[in-house]
């Protein structure tokens, strides 16, 4: 895809992910926290894109973060372990936000639809909202006219049935929509909706696509 002048007159709305294209990742980090937790198999449920088990339920939402705690703890066998102890281990995961792309953001807004479409449970959001968009001018209603969130929607990317509800209650078009998601099969999936797509590499500066756009 060429991302020329051309390309950004044809577009009207551009939808971000969070992890991995906003919020740089280091997911080895996570599972050593895990593991030092007693978690000695975590890496069957984080796994590249997509988490499994007791994760893939919390971003889902189809358990609360308690129960997601207590199935943790139960996993590992140690009802002892902290909630603090089990959220920190999950948000080791996110290890930053750089300005620039924040302001990039801002700047595409001033000329598309900006919205945010992102698979993470509600104890990861809380922390990124703390941490992340706290700052007057850069929260996320700041940077997004709408924001969509797996834990809430109840439905994880490539699930087609996320984008659908987002089509549905936002009203873009998806033939003028640009998707910027670092998983190949989400990015796939909104393909299949007529919708373009840019798939970011670990920690890549992509904010230099949309060059062309202003
Ligand atoms: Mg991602």
């Amino acid at each position: 895809m060429n991302f020329d002048k051309e390309f950004f007159s044809s577009v009207d709305t551009v939808i971000f992910d969070m992890g991995g294209v906003l919020i740089d990742l280091d997911k080895p980090r996570a599972i050593e926290a895990y593991r030092k937790l007693g978690f000695s198999d975590i890496e069957n449920f984080m796994s590249c894109h997509l988490q499994r088990g007791m994760f893939l339920q919390a971003d889902s939402g189809l358990v609360s973060s308690a129960q997601f705690r207590d199935a943790v703890r139960e996993h590992i066998g140690n009802p002892g372990i902290p909630d603090e102890a089990i959220d920190s281990a999950w948000t080791d995961i996110l290890v930053g936000l750089p300005r620039c792309r924040l302001d990039a953001i801002k700047r595409i807004r001033t000329k598309f639809r900006t919205l945010l479409l992102s698979n993470i449970s509600e104890i990861d959001w809380i922390f990124c909202q703390k941490n992340y968009f706290s700052e007057p001018g850069y929260t996320t209603e700041d940077l997004f006219e709408k924001i969509y969130l797996s834990y809430l929607m109840k439905a994880v990317k490539p699930n087609p049935e996320i984008m659908e509800r987002l089509i549905a209650d936002s009203g873009i078009d998806p033939k003028r929509t640009m998707f910027v998601d670092d998983a190949p099969a989400n990015c796939r999936m909104a393909e299949t909706f007529g919708i373009r797509t840019y798939t970011p590499a670990p920690r890549e500066d992509w904010t230099g696509i949309f060059k062309n756009a202003f």
